[in-house]
């Protein structure tokens, strides 16, 4: 399985699936094949350490990483994330799985991905930024904003990137707003980029649907994540008439068989940070989210959460991947045995990839667009995107996944081979 020195995956890993989803794509891609091994390691992985002092006066290091998968196709692009779980191996699937979605989605980028190493809940907010800036220092000698531009991700939010955006400003001499995507809107961010995942995890959601001839009314939903792109999804789906009937987040279970009052939902998880003690449903216990009968699961947390042992208990019909990686390889095969559909997280949580695309290019014309402007164009791409997709897999007679991967790494491939190799 180790295809590089300096990491170790396994075949359920990060990196390890990432590696199997290449497999699985290498004989659709023609003559391009020749080149299907630069997807197989990234260009460029950069360790640093971070220094901070603490409130109390200690000295604390971290380990951050920034990884450029490929820059084949443009510059890097892909978030931060903070948590105490991050690992080099972790940070470089993150970022391969930017390359493809990038390109699935047909974005002007490569693919990038950072991380540190840490639980921000134990930092104070003095020492965040502390962290923040350090790392966007030392990492600043590869991020910019026609080199990699960095966003957030799980931990990571707008008050994250104004501090990192300022740090490359001040080392850099010059205000420089295209740096980091994700932004607060006065300085420079995008109206829409907050809820452009969750939102494009549904506008996904609800193609798939009416390709599987599934009713979106009515709809039951299970989510597992109720941060920025679960929570939005779960609130579309209900908008539009899903009933949204089992929600787990890292406090714990509820289900209501009903479908939960959305509002009354959200209010409390604003309040209280998380869904455990809402009123409006049961809790139940963790695991037995994994056996509830729904007919859409949406992932939106972490990778690695369907396992073998969990897909063959799952009760639903549809996976809509909002988390990065969600699904193992063998959690994979055991859900194409039983028919479960799995709609990739490279296309159904791409909607946050390309808001923050639409920021660059609206930084960069310093011209900003309407909200409503925004939400149509990102619908437009991820339907157009998505049909790309389901069509290529009905042509090749392969699951969602690899078609995907058939599109995206044809594209990265076809940009490789007109660039030739340096020198
Ligand atoms: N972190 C998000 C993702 O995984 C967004 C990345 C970005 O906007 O660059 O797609």
């Amino acid at each position: 399985m180790p295809n590089l020195s300096f990491v170790s995956p396994t075949r359920n890993s990060p990196w390890g699936t990432y590696l199997s989803q290449i497999d699985a794509v290498e004989p659709y891609l023609g003559h391009l094949g020749r080149w299907v091994e630069t997807l197989r390691r990234p260009k460029r992985a950069l360790i640093v350490d971070i220094p901070i002092e603490l409130d109390n006066g200690t000295i604390a290091h971290y380990e951050g990483y920034r990884v450029q998968h490929s820059l084949t196709r443009g510059p890097g692009k892909g978030g931060v994330r903070y948590h105490p779980d991050v690992t080099l191996e972790e940070v470089m699937a993150l970022s391969a799985w930017m390359t493809i979605k990038n390109a699935a989605v047909n974005l002007p980028y490569g693919g990038a991905k950072g991380g540190i190493r840490l639980d921000p809940a134990l930092l104070s907010m003095k020492e965040l930024e502390k962290v923040t800036r350090r790392y966007t220092s030392e990492i600043g000698i590869i991020i910019g904003p026609q080199q990699d531009i960095p966003a957030p991700d799980v931990n990571t939010n707008g008050k994250i990137m104004a501090w990192m955006m300022d740090t490359y400003s001040m080392n850099t001499g010059a205000t420089a707003t295209g740096v980091v995507t994700g932004k607060p809107i006065e300085l420079g961010g995008s109206l829409g980029r907050v809820a452009a995942t969750g939102r494009g995890v549904f506008v996904v959601g609800r193609e798939a649907m009416r390709r599987l001839n599934m009713e979106l009314d009515g709809a039951r939903i299970a989510v597992q994540g109720f941060g920025n792109v679960g929570s939005i999804a779960a609130k579309l789906f209900a908008a539009n008439g899903a009933k949204v009937v089992a929600v787990q987040d890292h406090t714990g279970t509820i289900f209501n068989d009903a479908g939960f009052d959305m509002t009354n939902l959200l209010d409390h998880v604003a309040a209280t940070r998380g869904v455990a003690g809402f009123k409006g449903g049961d809790t139940i216990a963790n695991d037995d989210f994994w056996n509830v009968k729904s007919d859409v699961l949406i992932p939106a947390a972490l990778e690695g959460q369907i396992t073998a042992e969990r897909a063959r208990r799952l009760q639903t019909r549809l996976v809509l991947e909002g988390a990065n990686g969600p699904t193992t390889p063998d959690g994979e095969a055991v859900l194409a045995d039983r028919g479960i559909v799995v709609v990739p997280d490279v296309i159904a949580n791409a909607g946050g990839v390309t808001v923050s695309y639409f920021e660059w290019v609206q930084d960069f014309s310093s011209f900003f667009w309407t909200e409503d402007e925004i939400n149509v164009r990102l619908d437009k791409i991820m339907i157009g995107a998505f049909k790309h997709i389901w069509e290529t897999g009905e042509q090749h007679k392969i699951p969602l996944r690899t078609a995907a991967f058939t599109v995206a790494c044809t594209r990265v491939l076809q940009a490789r081979e007109e660039r030739g190799l340096y020198p």
